[in-house]
């Protein structure tokens, strides 16, 4: 029995995961997200699905991040009626995840309608053109590109709605760590913690056809170790090929006690100046984090208690479902909790549901934090606050995440002095500053040390596929790999389908 792998996402960018394993007659798909970032990444969203989303046996969700579970309600929509396993912290997540998702496409497929009342047959004949541009991998037309980073990543068009949301959440299947389960005949898959966000996995597939068995792990996005809230990344040692993420493939992190350090000076500089420090960030995952760790300092006496507004409805749902899944906690976040403590919440935090109260901040008593999403600048209730803050010199905008290529995000941290938001061009006064202790993704070296379990004794893989990261991190990961670990390490192409066996 042949088996072969098919890349058709996260390669040469951070977003839009998706990997189909073909064995047999089987077929199994690995992540199904959404791209973001840049437009001309956003609209690689049309593409038709590469194979016929009926003719699939199982879908695998490694964890809830758009980028990895956005486009699963477009595959639904697109006829496939089988399961979806996931562990059940990622089910829950991504229920939410893709609700806020089909809204947000839904407003905006209405908004550009209304704009443009007369032009819905004009509309889809550009649909197409585009669709067919990407399809044929030609440039995007400099109409459709913008020429500096927007933030503006509207599809226009709803790839779903929330039907579909409802169906898919209808075909998730709960599996737990660690335990085997069969996805289809003959394919077999376990779930390892990834220590990245809640219920966040790394996926161990087994595909025997009763002779042979080959074993493929999907290291999904990896965490860090030591950082709040979750346990560490699982190390497994035994694989014929590996799957690897390269977010930070280039670069390795400040420790986590440097970066409680930058925290504590950028609150207070903050503080000191009646200003607003401003950090975007991921709803799920670093939002939670962060608070965490305020919460921490606060307690310690190391920082003063500012008003802290999570101006994120989706943060403040998957804090719920993080406090329902203790289970999933490290040691010390366990302790912490039997000891009374409720280390996901910081005193007197403030949750702004309403666009309203969201926009109200810009007037509330200073000095003051907001926790916005998006976490890289692309849309969402962090651009109002850009308009008002970046502007004002009392103020910090905060980076604590990955900046994807292209993004508004990525231009303000490498140095833009001015911004492109809502066709408004905005002077950069405020501070920018980078803290990159508190990633969610394992740094150069956790990724070679992750992938080292794999080559002692004789369970050394034949392959190491890197994927997941921007083309400077994923070539330099792919290298290292290579020289020191004498694994053959390659970079995939979008849509390259390689033979596993
Ligand atoms: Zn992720």
């Amino acid at each position: 029995m042949s088996i072969d792998i098919q890349f058709l996402g996260a390669v040469g960018t951070v977003t839009g995961s998706q990997f189909l394993v073909t064995a047999g007659d089987r077929r199994v798909l690995i992540d199904c997200g959404m791209f973001q970032g840049a437009p001309e990444e956003v609209r690689r969203n049309r593409i038709p699905f590469e194979f016929e989303p009926g003719e699939l046996d199982a879908a695998l969700l490694t964890h809830a991040h758009l980028d990895h579970c956005g486009r699963l309600p477009a595959l639904v929509k697109g006829g496939y009626h089988g399961p979806i396993f996931a562990t059940a912290g990622t089910t829950d997540l991504a229920e939410i995840v893709l609700r806020d998702a089909a809204k947000l496409q839904q407003e905006a497929e209405a908004r550009w309608r209304r704009r443009h009342p007369d032009q819905a047959a004009a509309h889809h004949a550009e649909l197409r053109d585009e669709q067919a541009m990407v399809e044929a991998g030609e440039a995007m037309p400099d109409r459709l590109r913008a020429a500096e980073p927007t933030g503006a990543t509207e599809t226009r068009a709803a790839l779903y709605d929330e039907r579909d949301v409802d169906q898919t959440a209808r075909q998730f299947r709960d599996v737990r760590y660690g335990e085997m389960v069969e996805v289809t005949p003959g394919v077999h898959a376990t779930f390892h913690d990834a220590g990245h966000i809640l219920g966040s996995a790394i996926i161990e597939l087994r595909i025997s056809d009763g002779r042979e068995e080959t074993t493929v792990v999907f290291s999904g996005d990896l965490g860090r170790g030591n950082t709040p809230i979750l346990r560490d990344p699982a190390r497994l040692s035994h694989a014929d090929h590996v799957v690897v993420e390269s977010t930070y493939g280039d670069r390795d992190h400040a420790d986590h006690e440097k970066a409680i350090e930058d925290l504590v000076q950028a609150v207070a500089e903050v503080a000191g100046g009646g200003g607003v420090m401003l950090v975007p960030a991921f709803a799920i995952g670093r939002t939670q984090e962060l608070v965490w760790v305020l919460d921490d300092l606060v307690r310690d006496g190391r920082i003063p208690r500012l008003p802290l507004y999570l101006d994120s409805p989706m943060a403040s749902r998957a804090s719920d479902v993080y406090l329902r899944h203790t289970d999933y906690y490290d040691a010390e976040t366990a302790a912490l909790l039997r000891s009374g403590d409720s280390p996901l919440e910081y005193p007197g935090q403030a949750y702004t549901n309403s666009v309203e109260d969201s926009k109200a901040i810009r007037t509330a008593e200073r000095p003051l934090i907001v926790v916005a999403s998006s976490g890289m600048l692309t849309g969402g209730r962090i651009m109002h606050h850009l308009k008002d803050f970046l502007p004002d010199q009392a103020c910090t905008l905060l980076f604590i995440g990955y900046q994807g290529e292209g993004t508004l995000g990525r231009h303000l941290q490498t140095g833009g002095r001015t911004a492109r938001i809502d066709g408004q061009e905005i002077e950069v006064r405020c501070r920018i500053r980078t803290i990159s202790g508190f990633s969610a993704h394992a740094d150069e070296d956790e990724l070679v040390a992750w992938l080292s379990g794999f080559t002692r004794g004789d369970g050394a893989p034949q392959r190491a596929f890197v994927v997941h990261g921007d083309p400077g991190p994923a070539a330099a990961l792919a290298e290292r790999v290579r020289r020191e670990l004498g694994l053959e390490a390659d970079v995939p192409r979008y849509r390259e389908t390689v033979r596993l066996r």
